[in-house]
């Protein structure tokens, strides 16, 4: 699961996320990260179940972090859609192939965030959300 953390000025300066590893013992990879001195925001990739999760958006709660789930980071049109494939070879990590049927299939959990298959697509059928 994705989630994105916000801070404020008062945990900036603080290693929320060295701190929320070390209690959990869960390895959080950082996908994204923009800070200042006076806010901030980090989505990482928690690969854990149900129950460790909330144990890590705990975590993260108790550190004064405010904590979003991402359910999806992208969205497939498919009333746009034509079934091309031109989105799929680009993609780094196989997020996102083709079916025997030819049509689309998403899959969130291996998604790195790239943005290169907006790109790819020729119709914009493709949203980052
Ligand atoms: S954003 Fe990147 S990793 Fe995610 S599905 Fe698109 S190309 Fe693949
Ligand atoms: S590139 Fe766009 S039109 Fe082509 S298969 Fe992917 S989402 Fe569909």
């Amino acid at each position: 699961m994705k989630l994105r953390l916000l801070y404020t000025h008062k945990e900036t300066s603080r290693p929320v996320l060295a701190t929320t590893i070390m209690k959990t013992g869960v390895p959080i990879n950082i996908l994204e990260a923009q800070m200042t001195p006076e806010s901030g925001q980090m989505i990482v990739d928690v690969p854990v179940d149900n129950r460790r999760l909330k144990e890590v958006v705990s975590a993260f709660e108790t550190e004064g972090v405010r904590v979003q789930e991402i359910v999806s980071t992208i969205t497939i049109d498919f009333d746009k859609c034509m079934s091309c494939g031109a989105c799929v070879s680009p993609c780094p990590v196989s997020a996102i192939t083709q079916k025997t049927d030819w049509d689309i299939e998403y899959d969130e959990k291996k998604c790195i965030r790239c943005k290169v298959c907006v790109d790819a697509c020729p119709v914009g059928a493709i949203a980052f959300l």
